[in-house]
């Protein structure tokens, strides 16, 4: 199969990836949008139990294998993987704003962000060395291995088509898994090129397939007995409905869900670093990121009136349109029920009496008036028990709360039901480290509005943004991908014959 086929050119059907080949079941299939212009670009094919169930058996017979190859190996491959990555950087960027709207250079930003976990997985041979000591008794050794699970799976979403699943597959199959991935069916061209590309490198087939679809296929994955473990990231209901049903069902499960991220303005903050960090957190990607701050707690009066009238001002110069268009900073949200969502949100905050400073409903783009675009929006005085505060609205609307103390902050923050990220802005020292070690959040940054960790560190939150004990990607993704085996052995010395042993064996 050339590189040109793997292309999902409009019109066509984006099918499922098995064994090393494409198939469209005739299952069902739904349509797939361009969110800038609101046309159906391409329909994807939603899998059937049956090809669900042929994709877990195509992993299962690339298993043994795999799990055997030598890891320098996989890791040569994964080293051959990333080249081609990089090499089709543009065209994967390209498929990504064309199905999910974010502008080229967010898209880019996204595209490489998983590229960093192909390069990290790189490092298999390190990652996955073990544990020796020699002598642990007389003439016994002991080691630890961490061998792979089996067949594991990845159910991704819309949001970040290209670096969740990178997340994920990557590091499993360096680990010697072999992996089945249900990616979102609202952008799904991206997740498969990139899978197929990884046979180009010389992945061999079965061991990464991809099936499309929706709840039916989620759910054979997770009553398969074949599937040992899921990653699992989207909304928090269906996180915990995966990880109540998939370990249920014996699986070792993690699942991210959603957020609703806080960055407290202080009072001694640069309020001009302050607030242009929150234009980028707030609006980049059109409020889709799951790290993306969606409420400015901001203490004392003063620093709000400053916040929001920078904000105000920053807003006007925001360009919102085609996401190609490299001059534009926001494109559209996904689809139309998407959109109705978020201003539903916008009309709920204006009748449960928060302000709205900024409105941006009615925003139309000349030329795209079918796109699903929604202008920036800016909500003041928002109040705890208000629904625009407590729910995630996963759009380009920025809730601004005053409170008058940094302990009241921070326990605003901690009632929150979400715990994904957080930050603070501040030339504080002492109040930066204070909320660093104390806050009941994930992760934490401190004048960096996005605190996603790099490659060699794990992703993750806490309270109901996670469910499961293990993060994302970096040394928490190793551990979840493996199962640890510890192997104590003898070998006789000396033609000395052994007498039985009644008690707890013991160095005494
Ligand atoms: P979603 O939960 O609707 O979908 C995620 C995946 O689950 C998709 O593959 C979808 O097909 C599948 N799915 C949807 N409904 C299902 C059902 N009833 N049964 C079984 N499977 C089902 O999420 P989304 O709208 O695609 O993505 C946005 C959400 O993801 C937001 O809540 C966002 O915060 C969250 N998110 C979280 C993180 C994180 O790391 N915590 C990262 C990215 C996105």
């Amino acid at each position: 199969m050339t590189l040109q086929a793997i292309k999902s050119e409009p019109g066509t059907i984006v099918g499922h990836y098995i064994n090393g080949k494409l198939i469209a079941d005739d299952n069902r299939a739904t349509p797939v949008f361009n969110p800038a212009t609101g046309e159906i670009a391409r329909h994807v094919a939603m899998a059937s139990k049956d090809t669900v169930e042929q994709a877990i058996a195509a992993a299962q017979e690339a298993f043994p294998a795999w799990r055997n190859t030598p890891p320098a190996k996989r890791a040569r491959i994964m080293f051959r993987y990333k080249e081609l990555l990089e090499q089709h950087a543009d065209e994967i960027v390209a498929l990504l704003t064309a199905e999910h709207g974010k502008v080229l250079d967010d898209a880019r930003g996204e595209f490489m962000r998983g590229v960093e976990v192909v390069e990290y997985a790189c490092g298999a041979p390190e990652l996955l060395k073990g544990e020796h000591t020699k002598n642990v008794g007389p003439n016994i050794d002991s080691w630890s291995e961490l061998q792979p699970l089996g067949v594991v799976a990845g159910i991704t979403p819309f949001n970040f088509p290209a670096m969740v699943p990178m997340w994920m597959y990557p590091l499993a199959v360096v680990c010697g898994n072999t992996f089945v991935l249900k990616p979102s069916e609202k952008d799904p061209s991206a997740p498969l090129f990139c899978a197929r590309l990884f046979s180009e490198a010389g992945l061999p087939d079965g061991v990464l397939n991809v099936v499309n679809g929706d709840k039916e296929a989620v759910d054979t994955l997770l009553a398969d007995p074949r599937v040992e473990a899921i990653s699992f990231v989207g909304s928090t209901l269906i996180a915990e409905y995966i990880y109540k049903t998939g370990t249920d069902n014996g699986k070792r499960v993690q699942a991210l869900g959603g957020a609703k991220n806080h960055a407290v303005v202080m009072p001694d903050a640069d309020i001009d670093n302050a607030a242009s960090a929150l234009m980028g957190a707030a609006y980049g990607s059109c409020g889709e990121r799951c790290m993306a701050i969606s409420v400015a707690v901001c203490v004392g009066d003063e620093t709000a009136d400053a916040v929001v009238g920078k904000l105000q001002q920053h807003i006007s110069d925001l360009t919102v349109g085609d996401g190609t268009d490299t001059a534009n900073d926001m494109g559209p949200l996904i689809t139309e029920v998407h959109f109705d969502k978020v201003k539903g949100y916008v009309d709920l905050g204006v009748s449960e009496g928060a302000k709205l400073v900024v409105d941006g409903r009615g925003f139309s783009v000349s030329g795209r008036e079918n796109g699903f675009f929604l202008g920036a929006c800016l909500f003041d005085h928002v109040k705890p028990d208000m629904r625009i505060y407590n729910e995630e609205i996963f759009g380009p609307v920025l809730c601004v709360v005053r409170v008058q103390s940094q302990e009241e902050a921070m326990q605003l923050i901690d009632d929150h039901e979400y715990g994904n990220g957080t930050c603070i802005f501040t030339r504080d020292g002492e109040a930066a480290r204070y909320f660093a070690d104390n806050i009941r959040v994930g992760m934490v940054g401190v004048n960096v509005p996005l605190p996603v960790p790099v490659a060699t560190h794990s992703f993750g939150g806490w309270k109901r943004s996670l469910f499961g004990d293990l993060y994302a990607y970096g040394p928490d993704s190793v551990r979840f991908y493996t199962r640890r085996k510890t192997v104590t052995q003898r070998w006789p010395t000396g033609g000395v014959r052994e007498r039985s042993q009644f008690s707890f064996p013991t160095n005494r």
